[in-house]
């Protein structure tokens, strides 16, 4: 199995080749045609298995063909975590002159404010920040208003650190219409929140 055989475009598979990534990990292979073909997906994995490419690859497939507005929301516990994922987007997305802006605790908000009014194509954030920003500036929930891709990495960790009332005015902001893709690492019972909170898609498993 290759890249390709995935449904990956010609210049995603280059990408995936320049960086050493030779084969498709498991949950690279079972995620990836999924999410291209537009399903709700419910990864578990552990980090070290591939799955930040296992989401990243499909959705700058999915920009790459219409860069439209904040493209994608991602949502990660901790300011490294969400670091880590922006790396990735830049590292895969930079044939496609992506722009992708990290909304974490600790850096100026007023910066923040300005840079997500740019628009850019992808937001990684941790959950306390961005719900701040939402709230703060009444401008700024519209431009999530057209969003493709919700992505919660970390779900388990997010839930435990019950970030509950952080994704309720996240999940507000976002259109129905979208795809969600959650990752975890672990099964637990608070998961069962978070797909209600998330409107109870019928999400394709894959472990
Ligand atoms: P992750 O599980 O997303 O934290 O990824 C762990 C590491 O594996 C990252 O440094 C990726 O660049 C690398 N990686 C992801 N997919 C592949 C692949 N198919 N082949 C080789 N390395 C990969």
């Amino acid at each position: 199995i290759t890249f390709s055989d995935l449904g990956l475009a010609e210049w995603a598979v280059n990408t995936c080749k320049e960086l050493k990534m030779k084969r498709p990990t498991p949950v690279q292979y079972h995620c990836i045609p999924k999410i291209l073909a537009g399903r709700d997906v419910l990864g578990l994995a552990q980090t070290g298995s591939g799955k930040t490419a296992a989401f990243v690859l499909p959705i700058l497939q999915r920009l790459a063909e219409d860069p439209y507005g904040v493209f994608a929301l991602v949502v990660t516990p901790t300011r490294e975590l969400a670091h880590q994922l922006a790396d990735q987007f830049k590292a895969l997305g930079s044939g496609l002159g992506l722009r992708c802006v990290e909304i974490v605790g600790g850096m100026d908000m007023i910066t923040q404010s300005r840079s997500l009014m740019q628009r850019p194509h992808v937001v990684v954030a941790t959950p306390g920040r961005i719900k701040f920003l939402l709230e703060q500036n009444p401008d700024l929930p519209a431009i999530f208003s057209r969003t493709k891709f919700l992505v919660l990495d970390e779900a388990d960790r997010v839930m435990d650190i019950n970030f509950e009332a952080e994704l309720r005015v996240i999940f507000q902001c976002l259109p129905k219409k979208r795809q969600t893709l959650l990752f975890t690492a672990t099964m637990s019972s608070n998961l069962q929140t978070l797909l209600e909170l998330s409107a109870n898609k019928t999400y394709f498993y894959a472990a």
